[in-house]
């Protein structure tokens, strides 16, 4: 309990009913749910298996679980539930789905499996609407809004249109023993509200609840949370009114207010202390923030020291910011021996990074880019995948519907559909279903053939998997599904292209492992999912740059921090200039400014190209909201070398760098 503040020390004490600890970015609030869930075990005598601890992202939950190891012995750690909401709700479904009508090994299906049944729905709608109608029904589903409500709520003409799938969405999903996302929230609530004898037993398990970043929850894990922690209400909630910036994805700020109403015994504590950011970085934020309508009062100081000014940067276009950040970095790092993992690039939407991923990557500086996409999260690979874990487990019911629908081989929704009915009335998979004679009588043989024909290509292969080498199986296969005719098929050719590269570069990475090891391609599958956790581990330890978006970046912590594209139309994002999302823009700027320890980078362009258009552009308004003071302002002409300069700077200090590795 050493090196705790007597706030943060209350709140870890305090146990005599709901507790909810309100303070700014930086005050240690995810250290009091660390350090209370080691004081639950240690002094108060919680088994471990009976707290669960809930964090915004799986990256979160890895890092509280890697500090509580810390505290407690490697055994109890291992017993405690750190995760997700979405996580934890896959616990309770696994082991609960009969009650619900769902196979233990029911599938779940990611946002574009998601979009693949809207598009069967909705056939005639194009992509962009089809991503609405997907958003509409996440809305209603976190908001608890049944397809019959829906309806009637209906007000605009996505929301007529989709009302009309959003039941068809939902009993397909059912048919093919599938959830999204939502229902890992949604499905567990419906249990327990159904179940009350279910939901008693997990309120007997988890007696113990923390949540962390407590502001961004919807209404959907709101109810779930007040459900799980029952008449007992054993939970401390931590969060920051001022670091709400998921209200786009359905989060809901009211559920902090809700608290002290619906819990009358709330305790609420609050922090003030700030131990990440220097006074001047902290002033700035507060500054900024100061202009949103106050929830909530709160104060910040911080002891560690007036700090550096915070550097504003104008460029010329974004080319020159780039370049110029990435050389400022290097020169940042080499000037205070630091590690390339004190460093983040920070912005505000995905786009933003593509020029600094080239810059760092021609410069050979190791980055790390989160919310991006990884490798095996592309569709060609997912595409393949599903062959493989089809051929390792034919109970894999997304794989095999993924497979028997790509490449196109006239298997139609409806057969597929009748399928998923039939498999589930029967409680086997799609595989097994596809060749009982009950099934064969239900529909027309000339949907059955081209059905079975693809089952027994499955079997066939799956013979071959299990013996021979992996670099041999799968180049028939490839061959087999005629996959890069069906690639350049269906899509522009550049984009085949490129895809058929990552293809390829897969099979590549196939056969050096089938070689190496003279593993089958199924012992490969099978570690498929264990590598893409291996390497994220390995990321972690790694010495790299981090690349994110402001959303990715909440709840961590750098030494330096370059803000980028920090421009009117970019931050405040154009589409958000209206009174309530501007505030959250606001909220999302003073996340940012908060994630800097020493220093702080802030950079805005007069130019931007757009497209093939170079448009012109305004410093983001928060900018001057930091307030004078503390802030240093340069120009693109002192900055930013022109392009020979520049490089042959640029060189001259690279090859310093080299003579002192
Ligand atoms: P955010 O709002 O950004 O999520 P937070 O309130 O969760 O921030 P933490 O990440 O828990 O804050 O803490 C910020 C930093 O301050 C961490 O490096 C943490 O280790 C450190 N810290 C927290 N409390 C103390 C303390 N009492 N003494 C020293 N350092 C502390
Ligand atoms: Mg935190």
């Amino acid at each position: 309990m050493s090196g705790l503040n007597p706030q943060q020390r209350e709140a870890i004490h305090y146990l005599d009913g709901p507790l909810l600890v309100l303070a700014g970015a930086g005050s240690g609030k995810t250290r009091v749910i660390t350090q209370k869930i080691a004081y639950l075990v240690e002094d108060c005598g919680f088994q471990p298996r009976n707290i669960a601890a809930i964090t915004f992202t799986n990256k979160a939950a890895k890092e509280m679980q890697e500090r509580v190891g810390k505290l407690l012995s490697p055994a109890q750690a291992n017993q405690l539930q750190i995760s997700t909401f979405h996580s934890l709700g896959v616990r309770i479904l696994r082991e609960e789905a009969k009650a619900l009508g769902y196979k233990p090994r029911f599938s779940i299906f990611d946002a574009a499996d998601c979009a693949g049944i809207l598009a069967d729905l909705a056939k005639t709608v194009d992509k962009a609407t089809l991503y609405r109608l997907q958003a509409v029904i996440s809305n209603w589903k976190n908001a608890l809004v049944s397809p019959e409500a829906a309806r009637r709520l209906a007000d605009n003409e996505h929301e007529v249109l989709a009302a009309g799938v959003y039941l068809s969405y939902e009993a397909t999903l059912k048919a093919y023993q599938a959830v999204d996302f939502d229902d890992l929230i949604g499905l567990p609530l419906k249990l327990f509200t159904e179940h009350p004898a279910i939901a008693e037993k997990w309120q007997n398990r988890l007696r113990y609840l923390l949540v962390d970043e407590y502001q961004d929850t919807n209404a959907c894990q709101y109810q779930l949370l007040k459900q799980l922690t029952g008449l007992r209400a054993q939970f401390t909630a931590v969060g920051d009114d001022d670091q709400a910036i998921y209200g786009w994805r359905g989060a809901d700020i009211d559920n902090l207010k809700k608290l002290p109403a619906e819990f009358p015994k709330l305790k609420v504590i609050k922090l003030e202390q700030n131990y990440r950011s220097t006074v001047r970085i902290l002033k700035a934020a507060n500054n900024v923030i100061a202009h949103n309508e106050k929830l909530f009062d709160k104060k910040l100081w911080s002891e560690l020291g007036h700090g550096e000014p915070i550097h504003v940067a104008r460029y010329r276009d974004n080319e020159d910011e780039a370049r110029a950040v990435v050389m400022k970095l290097q020169a940042h790092r080499f000037e205070n021996r630091g590690k390339f993992r004190d460093y983040a690039i920070l912005y505000r939407s995905n786009h933003l990074a593509r020029l600094f991923e080239t810059l760092l990557r021609d410069d050979r500086i190791p980055y790390l880019l989160s919310g991006g996409q990884s490798f095996f999260d592309k569709a060609e690979i997912k595409d393949i995948t599903s062959y493989l874990r089809l051929l390792a487990n034919e109970d894999d019911d997304p794989a095999f519907i993924r497979a028997a629908t790509t490449p196109k081989r006239g298997i139609g929704a409806a057969t597929l559909q009748a399928l998923g009915t039939y498999a589930g009335e029967r409680h086997v998979s799609l595989y097994a279903a596809a060749f009982e004679e009950g099934f064969a009588q239900r529909i027309q043989a000339r949907q059955l053939e081209p059905l079975l024909e693809f089952c027994r290509f499955i079997e066939r292969m799956q013979q071959r998997a299990a013996s021979e080498p992996a670099q041999q199986t799968l180049p028939d296969l490839l061959a087999a599904i005629d996959y890069e005719t069906w690639l350049y098929d269906a899509e522009e050719e550049r984009t085949a292209r490129t895809r058929w590269g990552n293809v390829c570069e897969f099979a590549d990475w196939i056969r050096r492992k089938g070689e190496a090891d003279g593993k089958t391609l199924i012992d490969l599958v099978q570690s498929i999912a264990l590598i893409n956790m291996l390497d994220k581990q390995k990321d972690e330890e790694y010495d790299a740059v981090q690349l994110s978006t402001l959303h990715a970046s909440k709840g961590l912590e750098y030494h330096h921090v370059f803000l980028v594209g920090v421009e009117e139309g970019i931050l405040p994002h154009r589409e958000s200039l209206d009174a309530a999302k501007l505030q959250e823009e606001r909220r999302l700027m003073y996340v940012g400014i908060t994630r800097a320890q020493y220093s702080l980078h802030i950079s805005y362009c007069q130019k931007r190209k757009q497209g093939r258009d170079l448009i012109d552009c305004e410093p983001s308004r928060f900018i001057d909201e930091m307030g004078r003071d503390d802030l240093r302002f340069s120009g693109d002409r002192d900055t930013v070398p022109d392009k020979a300069t520049g490089s042959a700077r640029l060189d001259a200090m690279k090859a310093m760098l080299a003579g002192k590795r």
